[in-house]
């Protein structure tokens, strides 16, 4: 009979096997017993393993236990980079060929998507495991990668592929995550949203030493609008209305970006199938608790009031070899400089239920002064006291319910608008009063 020591291991591995059974329907003492039952009346460990695993209600495949130790199925939303040894049970998203060139010589290999009840990923097979769209499979000794802040699963020439009944994956696995653009938010895999291509422009990169074209620009739909960047030419023009599946969103510059690339699929649709592009340029009006929510937004509008002029806001002086704006003349990498004016308000806007700041710049703030840079300077001058502007924004600004556009951008402070467009709303409610009224004499 096995000494305890000797099956310590293959309850541990039979343990992780079945997971949060552990504890729920049989316990690791009771697992130990019945493995040692198996093997008082000579099954062998591999076989009394699956048997038990089976008995609780999960599957080992033969072949699975015999050579090597039994892995515990990884689930793809938990794979990470680096990780390695991964047996997963994924069903074939999509599948295509790629004729590559290695050490000159010419190879084929396949990419495509992998999907569970977690999560989709893309993968790249090295060699041709004849994988077909729609199997499900059992993937041992498989590897990950990450790429452009995105998990690839690898599948080399050390990973074992078997396939199994298409039943052993619950029916509907790993459904794309079908987004609208203001439920982009970056960590977001897998993502499928329908949109209307804005803008695009290529540029040339050098990725993994490979000289390529990446396609940026503006995408939206009616919730919103976001930058998009695309690995791959997939011909999309300005004004194309496309869907694309496997996609996914990370963080560019404190803003949610979409990837996409030759993992991902595109569809072109109808051109009505979202509103003109003129329509969705216009922005879209978008609480403040809903900017939080976002981690950032690309465009937005908001209707908030003003509620703080923050220090620093007014006229300010900002060094001319870095453009930080400078305490009592000094920057803090270049010294003392000569610097140059420039006009800002640093404000929170708030709309009731939540706040955040914003920052104008020079040519709002005059609009919302009413006076231009040099005024405020002259003034400045006159009264000996360059916060004199900042005193006058208060004095103007506090309370004003204002409409501001701009791009919201997130990072470890919080979210923060960059104003492009601001109004005050009471300005435009008495001018249009007067207007009306100038149309009714
Ligand atoms: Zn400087």
């Amino acid at each position: 009979m096995p000494e305890k020591e000797d099956i310590a291991p293959h309850v541990e591995e039979l343990a992780r096997v079945l997971g949060e059974k552990v504890g729920r329907d049989v316990t690791k003492e009771e697992l130990e017993e019945q493995l040692l039952k198996f093997l008082d009346y000579g099954v062998p460990i591999d076989q009394a393993k699956r048997t038990l695993a089976r008995h609780y209600g999960v599957n080992i495949p033969q072949g699975e236990t015999a050579s090597r130790p039994i892995g515990s199925r990884t689930l793809l939303s938990d794979v990470r980079d680096g990780d390695s040894k991964l047996n997963l049970l994924v069903r074939v998203i999509s599948v295509n060929p790629k004729e590559i060139t290695v050490k000159g010589e010419k190879k084929t290999i396949f990419y495509g998507f992998l999907g569970d009840e977690s999560a989709s990923t893309g993968f790249t097979a090295w060699k041709d495991f004849e994988l077909e769209k729609g199997d499900v499979v059992r993937i041992g000794n498989a590897y990950a990668r990450g790429w452009q802040e995105k998990i690839d699963i690898s599948l080399g020439d050390y990973t074992r592929i078997m396939k199994v009944d298409p039943s052993e994956l619950p029916r509907h696995p790993a459904a794309m995550n079908a987004c609208k653009v203001s439920g982009l938010s970056a960590g977001l895999s897998g993502v499928e949203l329908a949109t209307r291509i804005l803008s695009v422009e290529g540029r040339e990169v050098t990725a993994r030493g490979e000289q390529k074209t990446v396609f940026s620009g503006i995408m939206g739909d009616e919730t919103g609008k976001v930058r998009f960047t695309a690995w791959h030419d997939f011909g999309i023009k300005e004004g194309d209305v496309v869907r694309i599946s496997g996609a996914y969103v990370k963080d560019w510059r404190g803003v949610p970006q979409l990837v996409f690339d030759e993992n991902s699929t595109l569809e072109k649709l109808d051109g009505d199938a979202l509103p003109e592009a003129d329509i969705l340029d216009e922005g879209n009006v978008t609480t403040l608790a809903q900017l939080v929510e976002r981690k950032g937004a690309t465009d937005v509008v908001v209707n908030a009031t003003l509620i703080e002029v923050r220090p620093g806001s007014g006229l300010v002086f900002r060094c001319p070899e870095c453009n930080r704006v400078l305490q009592k003349g000094t920057c803090r990498l270049h010294d003392k400089v000569t610097g140059t004016p420039d006009l800002r308000i640093k404000a929170v806007l708030d709309d009731g239920e939540e706040n955040i700041s914003a920052v104008f710049g020079r040519e709002i703030t005059e609009a919302l002064l009413g006076k231009s840079m040099a005024e405020c300077m002259e003034e400045a001058r006159e009264s000996m006291d360059y916060e004199v502007v900042e005193s006058e924004l208060k004095a103007r600004l506090v309370g004003e319910p204002m409409r501001v556009r701009g791009n919201a951008i997130n990072d470890d402070y919080g979210v923060m608008l960059l104003a492009q467009e601001a109004k005050r709303l009471t300005v435009d409610i008495i001018s249009e009063a007067d207007k009306l009224a100038q149309e009714m004499i």
